[in-house]
């Protein structure tokens, strides 16, 4: 192809800020089309762990996140009587791919992302509203009335994605029945040292208490609920301290320290699994491919190695279209994993009644440590070898 390959991004997520920077990165033009108003840029902590960043520097870009948030040193996961369960061997595993995982606040990371990318290939304000094919490009619709074309477009507007439905049809939603209460705070505590990482588990209940760096902590909690009452919840920062009653003091000082309005709460959801990604000049990255429950803080991550490897195919190969289902035949069975093990691991950790509780704290405290550091490296490892496939 003579001219750079232009590619259009639909979402200017995570996944559609990544996939603008690497595919930027590799001498693609990229127009990325968002349908808010303006990025968002409200939003809570998440981690992003060391195969994501491995995954990017395995295409030359550094988003320097250890200056955006905290590299995590210690993760603990303890009961609420504030016993130590077992200590996670995320940092050590982290260390050894040569990458840390980092903690971050969701617009820190946007920051990083956006420091790295022309802004006026940003389009807000944009709903994708229709997709049409031709033997020599794609031309994609939005709610106002414009249009524009491309070589290629890739769907990155997450869990309702509009470009999953053009490639697959509607995929129904599969409930988990718990909420989520997300927020961030500032906060010091002797506990929170730099890099620190604890979760508590209770009965149908967990909570997360996370280091951003910055004197800003992430906290979440979780506990088992409808979700039609989920998705309705407009309690306040004392009715979830209800939910807490007896925990450690910590938890409920961060809860009760922190503004009911500054809570975000979300029911759990994902979708079931599905293998089909992409069709003709179309493919799909992050939420709207494979969206995933919270358990593993993956979900971000995963974009970033969509991306990641999207790049590596676009630069492999000379047939753009090739291209995409190569990315997809890369991407489908480790982003199948994700979904898979953050599934099972969110009904583990979701249990309730105090003997299947008492089994799970058993189970990790004695699991031995071989094993535990395996399923770690197996989660923190991006497989790197795995992208040569043009040459192969
Ligand atoms: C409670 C919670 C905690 C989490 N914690 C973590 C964590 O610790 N670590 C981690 O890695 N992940 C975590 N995740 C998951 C992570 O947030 C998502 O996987 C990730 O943000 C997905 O990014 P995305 O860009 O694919 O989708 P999104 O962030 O949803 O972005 C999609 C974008 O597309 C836009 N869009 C939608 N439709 C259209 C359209 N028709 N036209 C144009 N634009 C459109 C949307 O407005 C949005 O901006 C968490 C998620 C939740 C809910």
């Amino acid at each position: 192809m003579s001219h750079p390959l232009k590619v259009i991004i639909a979402g200017a997520g995570i996944g559609g800020l990544t996939a603008a920077v690497v595919l930027r990165h590799i001498g693609c033009q990229v127009e990325v089309y968002e349908q808010a108003p303006t990025l968002r840029t409200a939003g809570s902590g998440l981690s992003v762990m060391s195969n994501a960043v491995a995954a990017l520097s395995s295409i030359g870009v550094d988003l320097n996140l250890e200056h955006f948030g905290a590299p995590v040193k210690c993760v603990e996961i303890r009961n609420i009587e504030d016993q130590l369960i077992r200590e996670l061997p995320i940092p050590e595993v982290s260390s050894s791919n040569g990458f840390d995982s980092v903690c971050i606040s969701r617009k820190a990371l946007q920051e990083a992302l956006l420091e790295q990318l022309d802004k006026n290939i940003i389009h807000v304000g944009t709903k994708v509203t229709q997709i049409t094919e031709s033997g020599e490009g794609v031309s994609v619709h939005f709610a106002d009335g414009r249009e524009t074309q491309g070589d290629l477009l890739i769907g990155a507007d997450g869990f309702y994605s509009f470009v999953r439905d053009y490639v697959r049809g509607n995929q129904p939603i599969r409930e988990a029945d718990y909420i989520c209460w997300l927020a961030i705070i500032r906060y010091q505590h002797p506990q929170i040292t730099p890099g620190y990482v604890a979760h508590y588990w209770g009965e149908g209940k967990r909570v997360g208490i996370i280091d951003i760096g910055g004197g800003e902590i992430y906290w979440w909690g979780t506990a088992n609920m409808l979700t039609e009452q989920a998705n309705h919840w407009q309690g306040s920062n004392r009715d979830i301290l209800s939910y807490y009653e007896g925990w450690p003091d910590i938890v409920s000082d961060i809860i009760s320290q922190t503004p009911s309005e500054n809570i975000i709460s979300v029911a759990a959801q994902d979708r079931p699994f599905s293998s089909l990604w992409g069709k003709g000049r179309v493919t799909l990255l992050g939420d709207a491919a494979h969206p995933m429950l919270t358990t593993l803080g993956q979900g971000a991550g995963m974009a970033i190695e969509d991306a990641a490897v999207l790049g590596h195919m676009l630069k492999q190969q000379t047939d753009p279209v090739a291209a995409l289902r190569q990315y997809e035949e890369i991407r489908i069975p480790r982003a199948e994993m994700f979904v898979d093990i953050s599934y099972t691991q969110s009904e583990l950790e979701q249990l309730s009644t105090p003997t299947s509780c008492q089994e799970r704290e058993d189970a990790l405290r004695f699991e031995p440590t071989e094993k535990l550091r395996e399923s770690f490296e197996n989660l923190l490892k991006f497989p790197v070898n795995e992208l040569d496939v043009v040459s192969a």
